[in-house]
Formats: C-alpha cells, structure tokens, sequence
C-alpha cells in the first residue's frame, strides 16, 4: 500500500508531498515527488529503492541522499529525510509518526536561572526626530545608534506597526536594522493595522506591503493591531485571524497575537474564539493595574487562558517617567541614579506573565538609561513595592480630577455615565497631553459603548449629592465632553442612546 508524506519545508514556505509505493514483494519502493521547490521537484520520482538496505545505510551510500545531493543546494532542507522516512513506512519498516523540529529561545546573557523576569523590548513609536513637529522625520542616524547599542547589549526584540510615525517607523527600521543585520541577530514584529483594512483582499495587500516596507521575508511576531469593540467585527469580517494562520503555514510569520486596549470580557471572548493566539500586548503599568484600563484584570485573563503576555505602555506615555517631586525624592532616596522610568520598567518586568516589556524609547540618552539596569535587572523586592504604591497614592493625588473611584456617584446615574472611568482617563490625558493620538480619547470610546457619554449628562445632581470627595462631577464632566468628544478626531463617538 502507498504511503504519503507532506514536508513543510519552514522558512523558505515549501510544501512537498511524497508518495511511496512498494513493489508487490515489498523488496523495493518507488518515489514519487511533487513540490512548490523547483530544486525538490527537478527529478520527481526515484525507483527501485532497496528499502532495508535504504533505511539502514550511511549517509554516502544512500540512493536518497544521493539524489538530494544532486538536486537540492540547501543541507538543512528536510525534503531527504522526510523521503527515508516515507520509504520505511511503505516498507512496512517504521511508523507512521510526525516528525518536527520545535525551536527553544536561548536565554539572553541577562536572563539568570532563578526568578522570574521579562526581557526589554525596543518600541518603535517614540522614534528620536528630526523635527519634533513631523512625526514623519525619524533621525534615522540617531535610530541606527540605538539600534547598535540595543544589540550590543544582549537584546534583540523590535516593534513597530504600519501606523507608527505616520507609516515611517517600518521604513526606518528597515533602514536602521535590516539592512545592517543578519536576519537571525534580531526578532521583528509588526501589525495588522484593522482599522484600515475591510476585506480579506485588502489585509493581504497590507501584509505584503509590510513585508516590503521592513524588508523581511519573515515577521517573528505579527499582531493584529488593537482589538477591541469597535473593530473586532471589521476584525472578522476581514478574517485576519484566517490571513495570519495562512502566512504562519506559508513561513512568513513565526508567531501569532494581537495587541488589545479594552476590557477583560472582550480580551477573554477573542482568546476564547482564537485558540491560535499565540501571545497578547496589553497596556500595563503601575498606574493602571487596577483603574479603567484593568491591566490587573486583562494580565489575569491572558494568564488563565496560558497566553504570555507582552506589555506596552509601561511608561504610562512617559507620565512614569517624569512623576511629581514627593515620589521622585521617594525613589531617588532608595535608589541614588535609578530614573522613575526605570522603577516603572522593573516594576512590569517582574510581574508573572510578562514575556516582554516594549519601551518607547526616543533617544540614545533614554536607551543608556533603560539598559543600564535591563541587562542587569533585579524585579522589585517587597520593600520596593511599597514604595511604588506610595508613590501611585501621590501620583493619583496630583491629578486633575481628585476622584478616588468610589463608584458611590454611579448608581444613581439616569444616564448610566461611567464617571470615575472617564475622569481617570481625563487624568492621563491631562497628565501627559498626547501630541497626536491619543490613547486615553481611545480608552474612552470603548468603555462608554453601552453606556452615557459625559455629553449626555441631564446636570440633575444625584451623583453630586453623593460624592464623598464634594467634587463638582456636572462641570467636570463638561471637560471630559470637550476632551474626549470632539469632533473630527480618529474615533467619532456614539453614545448608548445611539445619539
Ligand atoms: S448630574 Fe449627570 S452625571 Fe450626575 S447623576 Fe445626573 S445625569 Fe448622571
Ligand atoms: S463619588 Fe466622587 S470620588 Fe467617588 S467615584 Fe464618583 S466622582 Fe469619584
């Protein structure tokens, strides 16, 4: 009986399908092979094969190996092997198991046995520029320094998107690394950008764009890029999750995810429905663990689901970096010379779960500052701990709107207005005023869906009479509408009453 194989050859995308037919006395076996590799499928069929002879020869003396030598320029292509094996099942000479080759990750000189930690990640959406006006004018030599210092340093992960920098970032990158770099000295990783693709069609068209644009023949990860409510149905409907399973068969992605700015129902929903999801970038720092953004939620969601998680926003948008005077002495008093970045940076890096932290560093100053302590990183002890919710009380405290996120406001709401939610997002807008996007405004249109906008507020003060703080939520929430509402922006808003 006739046995056939299929070897899917990894990188260069390959597929062969070898069939092996035995001769009546099963003394000798036949090959048959057809493949996309035009070097596999120069002489498609090998006859006569003496199969115990074959599976019990060297290497020199193998009719198959001969016939690889012959044909194929490539030492490390399976194709031979997976012949061999053929020949033996047909033969009746050996079982019909799979066979695979499952790479492990070297640890990287920074990584000790004991103890957990994430490595750092180079995030490629705070680029150093040329004018800081133009998002478009990366200082590609300053980048290419960053670059250089990244490597030296042990470390190897890059992300960007077809977005970042008005669509630069992937360009620069390819400037700065890929032309300057061995493919196997660094990992890659772009997105799927959902927001401007419809159809299948035009999310292929992407995909390939990008592959030219990095000039990679391979992605090491690929995510879709920012799910949640708003475009997870354009997310289906484009079936990206389909282009990113095809790309991965076809070698050119090594690992599949999606990165995710919303709440932990939707973020356990899309792991549910995609067991193929392979990671998760969340937005996750010390700040926000346990407000709107439930990144303490979201980690244990991408945890219970085994999914490892890779952080952005560690930062906070550099809000952690520059915190008021009270928690700098705080951390500067244990510490002498750590910057408050680099305690938010260990802060994630130690938090179980966490494969990979992305900073957005912008300089080759902020580089030196994160690897000054990333190559040789220790998580935060208990006492370090407590010090960084002492200082997230103080942060908290300085904020625009004094709101402790009591929730007594919210009951007695006739608009069902969310309105500790949208003051902490009013917060970190107002904390840290975001020169373009803005990732809160974001925030808000997700988290309001199904619920009333600060614009739909009847001014009837039962939330006033019962906030413990006397805070004047009717005025604020004037402010929040004419931050997060207005027009023209990248997110149109609706509010629950379809208004
Ligand atoms: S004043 Fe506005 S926010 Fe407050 S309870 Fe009434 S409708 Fe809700
Ligand atoms: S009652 Fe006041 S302090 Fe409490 S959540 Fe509402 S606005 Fe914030």
């Amino acid at each position: 009986m006739s046995e056939t194989a299929i070897v899917k050859a990894g990188v260069c995308g390959k597929t062969t399908r070898i069939t092996a037919t035995p001769s009546e006395d099963m003394m000798t076996v036949s090959v048959r092979i057809e493949s996309d590799c035009p070097m596999v499928a120069k002489v498609p069929v090998i006859e006569g094969i003496v199969s115990f002879e074959e599976v019990g020869t060297p290497f020199n003396e193998s009719v198959i190996y001969k016939w690889a030598s012959e044909n194929i320029r490539h030492t490390a292509c399976p194709v031979p092997c997976g012949v061999v094996k053929c020949v033996e099942a047909a033969a009746g000479l050996g079982l019909k198991k799979p066979v695979s080759i499952e790479w492990e990750r070297s640890r990287l000189p920074h990584q000790g046995d004991e103890g957990h930690m994430a490595e750092l990640g180079f995030g490629l959406m705070r680029l150093p520029l040329k004018d800081p006006d133009d998002q478009s004018s990366v200082d590609v030599a300053q980048l290419k320094e960053m670059v250089d210092m990244f490597l030296d340093a042990g470390l190897d992960y890059f992300d960007t998107a077809y977005m970042y920098h008005r669509n630069v970032s992937e360009t620069a990158i390819k400037e700065a690394l890929v032309d300057r770099y061995p493919r196997d000295r660094y990992r890659l990783a772009t997105k799927l950008p959902i927001m401007m693709v419809d159809t299948p069609e035009k999310a292929e068209e992407v995909f390939e764009e990008q592959l030219r644009k990095t000039g990679v023949e391979y992605f090491d990860n690929y995510l879709v890029h920012n799910v949640c409510g708003e475009f997870y149905s354009n997310m289906e409907k484009c079936k990206a999750f389909d282009l990113l399973k095809r790309k991965k068969a076809e070698g050119k992605i090594r690992r599949i995810g999606f990165s995710f700015h919303d709440y932990p129902e939707l973020l356990d929903k899309v792991l549910t429905e995609h067991p193929e999801v392979e990671f998760v970038q969340l937005q996750i720092n010390y700040l926000d663990m346990d407000g709107p953004i439930a990144s303490r939620k979201n980690l244990e969601v991408a945890k219970a689901h085994g999914v490892p998680v890779i952080v952005m926003e560690p930062v906070k948008g550099g809000l952690l970096a520059d915190v008021p005077d009270e928690a700098r002495e705080m951390f500067e008093s244990k510490d002498p010379g750590m910057s408050p970045a680099s305690w938010a940076l260990r802060y994630v890096m130690g938090l179980e779960g966490v494969e990979t932290v992305l900073s957005g560093m912008s300089s080759v100053g902020q580089m030196r500052d994160n690897l000054s302590f990333a190559t040789d990183f220790k998580p935060l002890d208990e006492e370090e701990l407590e010090i960084v919710g002492k200082a997230t009380e103080i942060i908290n405290g300085k904020v625009a709107v004094a709101c402790t996120g009591c929730r007594y406001c919210v009951k007695g709401c006739p608009q069902d207005i969310l309105i500790p939610d949208y003051f902490s997002l009013y917060n970190s807008e107002k904390a840290n005023p975001p020169k373009g996007w803005s990732v809160p405004k974001m925030y808000y249109k997700n988290r309001s869906k199904g619920h009333g906008l600060a614009s739909d507020c009847l001014e009837c003060g039962n939330c006033e009479m019962n906030c413990p703080q006397g805070l004047p939520i009717i005025d604020l929430l004037k402010d929040v509408a004419k931050t997060f509402e207005s027009r023209g922006g990248p997110l149109p808003l609706q509010s629950a009453s379809g208004r």
